[in-house]
């Protein structure tokens, strides 16, 4: 396989947010960039798309850093965001809290096929349908090869870094609105939230369950909630079993042994509220910037990642909290957040930071 330390050629492992914002910054610092991609497009679980993610983000500054406008229609800043803790509705200020929407998929709508495009013009090679199944698939790449093949067992396990099961629902479907907006739901059945985003006439709906899911339990979210209180309706269901990169206290690592690693494999992820785009693009450009100056990138993302651990102890806490302690909680605290949006906003940004870069590249 070509490439190898200071060589012109670049091998990365996945075509998601952070493999493609890598191949496109080393592409355009005059690199030959070749992806190796399982699937036989970009953008991650075929199933899935078109998905919309959901996170808080710094489109100006993020896009930047990375060198992509991030504007629409492939990031909508969110019109309209509820939250419903424990059958309590609570509006929450979309606006002051930064929520975006974010295509994901092989639509020209979404932005992993936006970024694609923008590496084949900067002449990156792509190999579709090239699945890195074992330790000594990802052993055989050259050194300083990227791997970023996102949530996905094989890499995880390959190299060693701790992680947990998560199981749900997968649903997709026709928006019933014609505007970004989103929804999410904390309550008894959920192990962290559930939750819809739509953008460009999709709706994306991630329902993670409790084992065994309770299927019950599960039509009554269809129903009641995701029907009943937001109009939204998936066409489609698919069971989910995958992973997030919650394993241990100090998960994010940049270098394993002398490969880079890049995105939610790399534990870039906020070990709270599992957002993962904002870091994937940020993580994306760290590891192409690794390639030339590693005590740099690694500077940066040690930075980024400063409140993975706080951020970690949060969760735990909340994990360890009975459920009725919760509910007598949770929707107080958000109703609280709401009515007083204006006083605690720069608060809210502050929690936001476990969201690896945000608030903390250059502002304007
Ligand atoms: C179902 C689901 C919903 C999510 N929702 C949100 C959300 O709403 N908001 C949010 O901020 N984050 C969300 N996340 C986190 C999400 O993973 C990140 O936002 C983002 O996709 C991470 O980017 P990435 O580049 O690390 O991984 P991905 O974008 O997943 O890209 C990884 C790529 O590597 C490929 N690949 C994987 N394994 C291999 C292999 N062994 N060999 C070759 N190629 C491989 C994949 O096919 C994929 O193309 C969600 C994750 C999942 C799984």
């Amino acid at each position: 396989m070509s490439g190898g330390y200071g060589s012109r050629e670049v091998t990365i492992v996945g075509a998601g947010l952070a493999g493609l914002t890598a191949a496109l910054n080393l592409a355009r610092d005059g690199k030959e960039v070749r992806v190796l991609e399982k699937y036989d497009r970009p953008g991650g679980i075929p199933l899935a798309h078109p998905a919309v993610d959901v996170t808080p983000m710094d489109p100006g500054p993020l896009g930047k850093f990375i060198g992509v406008e991030l504007a629409e229609p492939y990031v909508w800043k969110c019109r309209e965001f509820t939250t419903y803790a424990y059958g309590r509705k609570i509006p929450m200020d979309a606006d002051a809290s930064n929520t975006y929407c974010v295509e994901r998929g092989h639509r020209k709508t979404a932005l992993d096929y936006h970024l694609y495009e923008l590496c084949i013009e900067a002449g990156v090679t792509f190999e579709f349908g090239m699945p890195f199944v074992s330790q000594g698939d990802f052993a055989s790449l050259p050194i300083d090869s990227i791997v970023a093949t996102g949530l996905y067992f094989e890499a995880f396990e390959a190299f060693n870094i701790p992680y947990q099961k998560v199981f749900g629902y997968l649903g997709k479907g026709r928006s019933s609105r014609d505007y970004p907006c989103c929804a999410a739901w904390f309550h008894d059945y959920t192990l962290d939230y559930a939750y819809y985003g739509a953008c460009n006439g999709a709706v994306f709906c991630l329902y993670f369950a409790r084992e065994p899911v309770n299927v019950d339990e599960f039509d009554r979210f269809c129903s009641e909630q995701l029907l009943g209180q937001e109009g939204m309706e998936c066409q489609r269901w698919d069971y989910y079993e995958g992973l997030v990169a919650t394993g241990a206290y100090n998960t994010p690592r940049l270098f394993a042994g002398d490969k880079i690693l890049a995105g939610t494999v790399s534990g870039m992820m906020d070990p709270f509220a599992l957002f993962g785009v904002h870091g994937s693009l940020a993580s994306g450009k760290i590891a192409a910037m690794a390639h030339s100056d590693k005590a740099e990138a690694f500077r940066l993302f040690k930075l980024f990642n400063r409140y993975y651990n706080r951020s970690l102890t949060v969760r735990r806490v909340f994990d360890a909290t009975p459920v009725a302690v919760r509910k007598a909680l949770l929707g107080p605290a958000l109703a609280y957040v709401q009515s007083h949006i204006d006083r605690l906003a720069e608060s809210m940004n502050n929690l936001n930071k476990s969201i690896p870069g945000y608030r903390q590249l250059p502002q304007g």
